[in-house]
């Protein structure tokens, strides 16, 4: 699942944990689309990466502290 011929991924901000998962936000340098990168602490060798709006990109941006965990909850579950 690539976002573009030629994917250059780079970490924006590590997001933190949420229900024993870890996020990151990572871009692509390539075109600047936004992704969600998430492994669970259970399975740290299986990494995933989901498209993410720049919307949605932004809103975890400007999250903090509690309003971050609900954000990566939802994120979680809907996903
Ligand atoms: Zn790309």
């Amino acid at each position: 699942m690539e976002c573009c011929a030629n994917p250059k991924l780079k970490l924006i901000e590590e997001l933190g944990h949420a229900e024993s998962v870890d996020f990151d936000l990572v871009q692509c340098t390539s075109c600047g689309a936004y992704r969600m990168r998430s492994w669970s602490e259970h399975r740290p060798d299986q990494v995933f990466y989901e498209p993410m709006t720049p919307a949605d990109a932004g809103q975890l941006m400007a999250s903090q502290d509690l309003d971050r965990k609900r954000l990566l909850k939802d994120w979680f579950n809907s996903h």
